[in-house]
């Protein structure tokens, strides 16, 4: 199969030759057939959500284990309604105050949605992104798309579309291509289906966000440890994701610290034949002795750092670069989630200077 690649932007989607492409993209949905396509956290792999073999395709084109459920994609309220059982209060309130964007709501799903694309729960993941050619691809595909994000499983998840085509060409018939994500990193999503709601995956909502609105909300436990024995409520965050080809290790400690024990250990691996990758901070980059650093931007503004943290992981890959240090990064606030994503591309692997 031959992979077509489409721009489409904002600016241009009231063009005719757009608009054609939207159509193409949605008849290819709804034929069985799969197309990519940008969102504002990173890009989605989309195929009909109630079409069994939709996701069944997906799942092989993604070589993905059929047990870890995809998210279906709405454009409006009404679309929610008809894929679940009942919306609790609390599910109602979180979409009315982050839809379109980027949390996804885990729900008793209606009887119409196949176990195929819920990985055989009979919960559904549900989420409305912020992005205008999404939005419209949904509108043109039917209005039920199920979407993980279109890399190859184990992959860091694409933020441009030349990432996708690396993983997917020749096994999806269309990319629409929007040019960079605006966030970098997947959705945060929050199980409803508990007396406490739960987050099951940090991302750009945090805890803060949800609790303003809905009050008490609790974490998964194994969001940030490596060694707990529970298993992860999301079944996807069971697998080590998000895996760069060379081995990652997070340093942890002040500034002066981590720059002194990464350019010690790069000089022990440069004698030993290895090449080596460093994930800094623009303050921090000319600090570093590595022959590739790169800065994936502002500490004090973190959202810098996660839009271009897959990036960076995909960009070392390229590069054939053996041993790769990162900074760590807070906690709190979106570092939630890029401590979340980075510790498991490292797999768990931290040294604390
Ligand atoms: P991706 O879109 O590739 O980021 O993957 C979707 C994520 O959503 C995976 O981690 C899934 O395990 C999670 N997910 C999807 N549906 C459900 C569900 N019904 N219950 C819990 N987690 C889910
Ligand atoms: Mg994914």
């Amino acid at each position: 199969m031959e992979t077509k690649i489409a721009n489409i932007t904002e600016e241009n989607l009231t063009e005719e030759s757009v608009q054609e492409i939207l159509k193409e993209a949605g008849d290819i949905i709804k034929a069985g057939g799969l197309v990519a396509f940008p969102t504002e956290t990173v890009y989605g792999l989309g195929g009909d959500g109630l079409n069994p073999d939709s996701s069944r395709k997906i799942y092989a084109a993604k070589g993905r284990p059929s047990d870890n459920p995809l998210i279906i994609h709405i454009c409006k309220w009404e679309a929610l309604e008809e894929i679940v059982e009942d919306i609790p209060k609390k599910a109602e309130l979180l979409a009315q105050a982050f839809w379109p964007g980027p949390l996804t709501l885990v729900l008793k799903k209606a009887d119409k949605v196949p176990k195929e694309t819920t990985g055989g729960l009979d919960t559904v993941a549900i989420r409305m992104p912020d992005d205008k050619v999404a939005l419209a691809f949904i509108e043109a595909a039917g209005g039920y798309i199920a979407a993980p994000s279109a890399n190859t499983s184990g992959r860091p998840s694409p933020t441009l579309a030349k990432y996708v085509y690396q993983d997917l060409q020749g096994k999806i018939e269309l990319i629409l291509d929007g040019g960079q994500v605006c966030i970098g990193l997947e959705s945060t999503i929050v199980d409803l289906t508990e007396e406490i709601p739960m987050i099951l995956r940090p991302g750009y909502v945090t805890k803060e966000m949800l609790e303003e609105v809905i009050g008490e909300v609790a974490c998964d436990k194994t969001l940030m440890n490596a060694d707990s024995s529970q298993a992860p409520k999301a079944p996807g965050m069971k697998y080590k994701h998000y895996a760069p080809k060379g081995q990652l290790t997070i340093v942890s400690g002040t500034e002066e610290k981590v720059v002194c024990y990464i350019n010690e250990q790069t000089k022990k691996a440069r004698e030993a034949g290895k090449t080596v990758g460093v994930i800094a901070t623009d303050a921090t980059k000319p600090l570093y002795q590595a022959s590739v650093v790169k800065s994936a931007g502002d500490r004090q503004q973190e959202e810098t750092v996660a839009k271009e943290l897959y990036r960076i992981l995909r960009e070392f890959d390229d590069e054939e670069i053996d041993v790769i240090f990162s900074e760590s990064f807070g906690t709190n606030g979106i570092g939630q989630a890029i401590m979340n994503r980075l510790l498991k591309a490292a797999g768990y692997h931290v040294e604390n200077v």
